[in-house]
């Protein structure tokens, strides 16, 4: 990207709120069911029915609003924004227009940056409209009257990058605060993304809108080829037009979607039949208080307090699973390095095996304790770094304690001094060369004399007890 170039970009992100029951009725909230299967006279638009809020919704919305620092408004009010489409029956979303619930607060960046949140307002999700089932058109109104949050930042994202790192951010926190799970390939996590470019210190460029943007990747990729048909067409004499584009990720291109011309006039009022109401600081202060601890602060936490790379937090915190995973295993189990390490190198191995049955954190068949006890296991040298991993597998298929695993598959090292001694001394005959390096001070040739005492052993003798039996027998002599 030339530096000739300022890249100005501004998102605005929807998330479905993980409620119960639709933002005014009382239809579940729920993915996957048959088509129109959730569906009463209120979300399906019916004349004369009426709206009434759902509270955990706005409580879902608090949560959100106050995880990212931003203020909540003592008065609120729920406004319509019209338009006609065969998804939307009633002709119009119920969404806050001038009186959003929360303005303010942001995400900072690692680099420092701020990005800073004009607003989060909470509306209703549209149906679903199929337009790829042969000569006629479906409509799914499960999804009408689901419960939305919409985030706006202020246009202060400056590449691809940041915006790939804000909205990594942004799901992570929304993840950790229970506001929503933001699965894009579920639609509960979407979108839009406005950009512009100018000239540094010169006047602001046109902005164009891309949609359909369903991954976090597709939302980089869409970014830089934008940005750079819009140097181009800058720099080659041409003109950015005002329009929304639709991201084509198998092309890998931006395609006129609508131009300027026929932008929406959506004619907001407030909605007659959702009065203002107002947010008591009582109340607030309440939602505030089941806040967990947020991931950043999870982080700080585990490299200060704990001692873990900045690494091995970042992963850990990657997901609320599996950092709730790692903290309950830490209650039974005082070695956060050790754990962190099990977590994030032998479990997550599993994950990635079809063999072992388990996918996500999630489907872990074991408890915290039982894994914090597989891990003490192998701290103490009760059994060998393998010889644990293939309790790990047992523990998978058969979900019982470590222990009695290990004794079942004969993996206990042995922790007889005496037979430890037998195979030490077998292996140290005929390697005069190498005790006589050890003794010179060169602990390091001492590694040449483990493996033939492992492999005497079984691979029963442990590691560390062979080498500092090894070291004895060598000083003694
Ligand atoms: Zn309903
Ligand atoms: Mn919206």
């Amino acid at each position: 990207m030339s530096a000739a170039w300022q890249v100005v970009v501004g998102l605005e992100t929807h998330c479905q709120l993980a409620t119960a029951s639709k933002l005014f009725c009382g239809c579940a909230n729920a993915f996957g069911a048959a088509p129109n299967t959730l569906v009463c006279a209120v979300c399906s638009g019916q004349p004369g029915a009426l709206p009434v809020l759902n509270r955990e919704a706005l409580d879902l919305g608090l949560r959100a609003a106050l995880a990212l620092g931003c203020n909540v408004a003592p008065r609120t009010k729920f406004d319509r924004k019209h338009y006609f489409y065969c998804d939307l029956p009633k002709g119009y979303q119920i969404s806050q227009y001038d009186q959003p619930f929360c303005t303010g607060g942001g995400i900072a960046l690692a680099s420092g940056k701020f990005v800073r949140l004009a607003r989060i307002h909470l509306e209703e999700d549209a149906g679903k409209a199929i337009h790829d089932r042969g000569a006629h058109s479906l409509v799914d109104l499960n999804r009408a009257g689901v419960p939305l949050i919409e985030a706006v930042t202020e246009p202060d994202l400056s590449s691809a990058a940041e915006a790939h790192e804000y909205l990594t951010a942004l799901k992570e926190i929304l993840q950790f605060a229970g506001v929503s799970e933001c699965d894009m390939e579920k639609g509960s996590l979407r979108c839009d993304v406005n950009v512009s470019v100018q000239r540094p210190g010169g006047a602001r460029g046109t902005k164009v809108e891309l949609k359909n943007l369903n991954s976090f990747a597709n939302v980089a990729a869409a970014l830089e080829h934008e940005v750079a048909r819009q140097i181009q067409s800058l720099e080659s004499g041409g003109e950015v037009r005002q329009e929304t584009r639709l991201f084509d990720a198998e092309a890998g291109v931006t395609r006129t979607m609508r131009t300027k011309e026929d932008a929406h006039d959506y004619r907001y009022f407030p909605d007659p039949d959702l009065p203002l109401f107002t947010l008591d600081e009582a109340h607030v202060a309440r939602v505030r208080s089941y806040l967990p601890e947020l991931p950043a602060a999870r982080r700080a936490r585990y490299v200060k307090a704990l001692g873990l790379s900045a690494y091995d937090a970042g992963v850990l915190t990657a997901s609320r699973a599996t950092s709730d995973y790692f903290e309950a295993a830490l209650r039974h189990n005082d070695a956060p390095k050790e754990l962190a390490n099990w977590l994030t190198n032998e479990v997550a191995a599993l994950f990635s095996d079809a063999a072992s049955g388990v996918r996500s954190i999630d489907e872990l068949p074991f408890k915290p304790f039982d894994f914090a006890e597989l891990v003490e296991l192998a701290r103490t040298g009760r059994v060998t770094r393998s010889g644990a991993r293939t309790i790990l597998r047992a523990m998978c298929a058969q979900p019982r304690a470590p222990r009695e695993l290990m004794r079942e598959l004969g993996l206990e090292t042995v922790a007889d001094s005496g037979q430890l001694e037998r195979w030490c001394r077998e292996a140290l005959l005929g390697r005069e060369k190498i005790v006589a390096d050890v003794r010179r001070g060169e602990e390091k040739a001492l590694g040449a004399l483990i493996g033939p005492v492992l492999k005497l052993s079984g691979g029963k003798a442990d590691p560390k007890a062979v080498r500092e039996k090894l070291l004895e027998l060598i000083r003694a002599s």
